[in-house]
């Protein structure tokens, strides 16, 4: 019997519910990754580099214990096609299916044709998230939008049904590459090079591993305290390796679901279900990319100013925790979350830019871009979505620094203009004397931007523009 594994963001051989499956049920099997045209876009996103940087990784770990990953570029039905001309014994294929989006559509389509017309039994598992998007329902059977109660019923599941992840398995004596040419020139052309410092160093389920194993050893204990403050650096940076299945959720939930009770183990096993909430909520809400999921603000006067979103993009706004955050999203392809909800926030209320042009940029930006996530993150901070934060609860861009980067620590560490500068003038920089900025020598408009916005001023136009749409 020869199956075929068919990888997709489950670049690992560990803990992955398809491969498991097609190694224990089959004779033979061919592992294969196929560059999809219409996902490819041309202008190598960091984002896109990142990903294919991780498929190319993959291939070439495998490559040291003589396993081969097939690269294809094409239609997966024209390749499946294929493959079965050349390799008849083919009948099945496995795969970790996508609930979402143009993945969802694609597996469903591929699913039936291959049955149909090649006679090839598709076998779909569901592994990118803890629980399927249809698994967590209201009592009478309709989808939850509010995240609390969804996660009350969630934590329940989790009890009656954990999730352990899987033993490792022995492929090598399965394996079938012959007799196929390999486009692995398609692939290399994906990865733009003066990308790869962002994430070079970080690639493959061994780092993702001791990513995890650091986190769980060193930092999960404190996770609740420290999780806010960037400086701190107290969050797992996980996301990439979620993203590209370099680790398993199930290894992620296992590992930390076997340590003691602390609040920090609680409140991050309650992130994990975010992701799964936000998956759920872009199952149900598929056109969210585009469009207000609240109906009642789908008509938000937004003012769209390119030049105020370029300085946003730049990190040149004049707001010092805006400037910082944006560098190190600029620079290193990940973004500390209290971060992305203060740039957000500030993008959507204070400059009044519409919500989907920085979903847009941070697509492009970021090495861990989910979109259930990115969607569910911008449509909360914009007050848009299911369950987001009141339109009128308007992040200060001065106290969040204050507060989350106290010392200036962070801020200093992504704007070597203002090392000099106190912790406390930094935080209130709109009022930086004149005699100050002598002292300090830092004369505002020529070391370091003036303001774009009078935070007060924006805050009561955002107010009013979001509280018309109510009227
Ligand atoms: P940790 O704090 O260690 O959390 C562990 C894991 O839990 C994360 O890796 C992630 O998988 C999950 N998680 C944590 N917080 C959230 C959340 N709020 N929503 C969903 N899942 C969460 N996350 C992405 O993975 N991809 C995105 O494109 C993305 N875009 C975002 C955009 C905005 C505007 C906001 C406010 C949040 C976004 N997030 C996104 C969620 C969150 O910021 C990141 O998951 C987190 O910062 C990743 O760092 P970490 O792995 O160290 O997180």
């Amino acid at each position: 019997k020869t199956s075929i594994m068919w990888f997709r963001r489950d670049l690992r051989l560990t803990d992955n519910q398809a491969l498991q499956a097609a190694i224990q049920n089959s004779d033979q099997v061919i592992l294969i990754f196929i560059i999809d045209p219409q996902q490819v876009q041309n202008d190598a996103s960091v984002n896109q580099s990142a990903f294919f940087a991780s498929v190319l990784h993959f291939k070439e770990s495998l490559a040291k214990d003589n396993l081969t990953l097939l690269i294809q570029t094409g239609s997966v039905i024209d390749i499946v096609t294929e493959i079965k001309a050349k390799v008849p014994s083919v009948g099945d294929i496995y795969l970790n299916f996508d609930e979402r989006g143009y993945g969802r559509k694609r597996d469903q389509q591929t699913i039936r044709y291959l049955s149909q017309k090649l006679g090839i039994v598709a076998h779909p598992f569901l592994d990118f998230t803890l629980t399927s998007a249809s698994a967590i329902k209201k009592q009478d059977g309709s989808a939850y939008q509010i995240f609390t109660p969804y996660y009350k019923k969630w934590l329940t599941s989790k009890k009656d049904q954990p999730l352990p992840a899987l033993a490792s398995i022995e492929i090598s004596h399965k394996q079938l590459a012959e007799p196929f040419t390999d486009h692995l020139d398609d692939l290399k052309k994906l990865i733009n090079q003066n990308h790869s410092y962002a994430y070079q160093d970080s690639l493959g389920e061994q780092q993702a591993a001791n990513t995890l194993a650091d986190f769980v050893s060193h930092k999960l204990v404190y996770y609740d305290q420290n999780r806010d403050f960037p400086a701190l650096d107290g969050t797992s940076h996980l996301s990439r390796y979620l993203r590209t299945g370099e680790i398993s959720i199930r290894t992620v939930y296992d590992a930390v679901s076997r340590k003691p009770a602390s609040l920090g183990k609680e409140t991050f096993i309650k992130e994990l279900c975010w992701r799964d909430f936000y998956n759920m909520i872009y199952t149900i809400y598929p056109d969210q990319k585009n469009q207000a999921v609240n109906t009642k603000f789908q008509n938000i006067p937004w003012i769209n100013d390119e030049a105020q979103f370029e300085a946003w993009k730049n990190g040149t706004t004049g707001f010092p925790i805006i400037d910082a955050a944006m560098q190190q999203l600029n620079q290193t392809g990940w973004l500390h979350n209290r971060l992305r909800m203060i740039v957000a926030s500030f993008l959507t209320k204070d400059l009044l830019i519409n919500w989907t042009w920085g979903e847009q940029y941070f697509q492009e930006k970021l090495v861990d871009y989910d979109p259930a996530s990115n969607i569910g993150g911008w449509q909360w901070a914009a007050s848009t979505g299911t369950d987001s934060v009141p339109y009128f609860r308007i992040f200060n861009p001065f106290t969040q620094a204050e507060k989350f980067d106290p010392d200036a620590q962070f801020i200093k560490q992504y704007i070597p203009a203002l090392a000099a500068l106190p912790a406390d003038k930094i935080h209130h920089i709109d009022r930086l004397s004149d005699a100050d900025q002598q002292k300090y020598q830092v004369i505002l408009g020529k070391d370091y931007p003036k303001p774009i916005v009078d935070h007060a001023l924006a805050r009561k136009r955002a107010i009013a523009s979001y509280k018309n749409l109510n009227a």
